[in-house]
């Protein structure tokens, strides 16, 4: 009896302990929970659209759209037909003309792509149009920007979050999205990647594979002069390999050029690379979240070998010296950012909504002879 009573006092006593350790452990299980998820990035088709739909706004809020049916609908045929022939052919597949003479291209998750007024001047045929688009329908068909989040292990779950509230998570990983596809961060074996994939959908399409190298090729040329890596494939793996890589797989492989339906569709011409006008370091169009992002990256770059230590702690930790970057390169220009991707766009962040039928698709595959 005496004795029950002190077994019955001690759990009196033990029992919030009990309570408060099991409320740790359950935390403990839900981060662990949460981290497993993270490293997984289990984001299910629907998320990953949604992230994609959160980047590309950006990206229209940064360049402008072209306000041209006609041209969305030309360009919206070709990539189209590319995308049909990709591994992920039912994604809702959307292409977007951005309102900007520097040369760019850049593929949101879940199937946005968007390619620049400027790259449109600058390509020469329906062929290497297909080379590039199909090089974005690439990145996303792999899912590469997710995939890259992924292996950064950019993104981290406070430890309040929880998987029930998504949307702050999938907001982190749609700003970390955006920096990732607006400046070309994808790395070597990605871009490799997306080029073999490119050279394959053409070669499908009908087109001349290995286009893409033609145009990186007039690409390279223009830019000769650049001190700064700048825009399209810029941090990529030297442009020369990559071309000669190109090369090598499109060996003898031929297919159609398309040189006058281009030239018919296309009216933009190309603006020399010096006199693109870029906006202001610090001006609307690269501020907020991507200016954020950039001294993010930066500041990442330079704390690469600390950074290994990281736990879910490492974010804070992160922030001092991206404070301190923010600060030091505030006057601009010695980031390096090429006039490519400081270009001025356009005002008119609205998407130009044009539909596609499968018919119409295939009757615009006649006309890649
Ligand atoms: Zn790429």
């Amino acid at each position: 009896m005496k004795q029950s009573m002190i077994v019955v006092a001690l759990l009196a006593l033990a029992a919030p302990a009990y309570a408060q350790l099991g409320g740790i452990l359950n935390k403990a299980q839900k981060i662990q929970e949460a981290k497993g998820k993270l490293d997984d990035l289990n984001v299910t088709e629907e998320e990953e659209r949604t992230i994609g739909e959160q980047v590309s706004a950006k990206i229209r809020q940064r360049f402008g759209v072209v306000q041209d049916p006609a041209i969305h609908k030309y360009v919206t045929l070709v990539g189209t037909l590319l995308a049909q022939q990709s591994e992920r052919p039912n994604l809702a597949w959307t292409f977007i003309v951005l309102d900007t003479d520097g040369v760019n291209a850049f593929a949101s998750p879940g199937g946005i792509v968007h390619i620049t007024r400027g790259a449109l001047g600058l390509i020469t045929s329906e062929a290497e149009l297909a080379g590039v688009l199909a090089h974005e329908v690439g990145h996303v068909a792999h899912k590469h920007a997710v995939n890259a989040i992924r292996k950064g292990k950019a993104v981290q779950l406070g430890a309040n979050e929880t998987l029930s509230s998504r949307g702050p998570f999938l907001d982190k990983i749609a700003n970390k999205a955006y920096d990732i596809v607006l400046e070309n961060k994808f790395d070597r074996n990605d871009e490799m990647d997306s080029d073999k994939v490119s050279l394959t959908l053409a070669e499908k399409a009908g087109y001349a594979p290995g286009k893409l190298a033609d145009f990186l090729t007039r690409l390279d040329e223009r830019n000769k002069d650049q001190p700064a890596s700048n825009g399209l494939f810029a941090s990529h793996p030297d442009t020369q390999a990559r071309i000669e890589a190109i090369r090598k797989q499109a060996g003898s492989r031929n297919g159609a050029v398309v040189e006058a339906r281009y030239k018919a569709n296309v009216k933009y011409k190309p603006t020399p690379v010096t006199a693109i006008a870029t906006v202001e370091d610090g001006a609307s169009g690269l501020t907020g979240s991507t200016k954020a992002g950039d001294k993010k990256e930066d500041a990442k770059k330079e704390e690469e070998p600390k950074k290994k230590g990281f736990g879910l702690g490492g974010l804070k930790q992160a922030v001092a010296p991206e404070k301190q970057s923010a600060q030091v390169s505030a006057s601009g220009g010695s980031r390096g950012v090429g006039p490519d991707r400081a270009a001025k766009g356009g005002s008119n962040p609205a998407p130009v909504k044009v539909s596609v039928s499968n018919a119409e698709v295939a009757e615009f595959k006649r006309g890649v002879a």
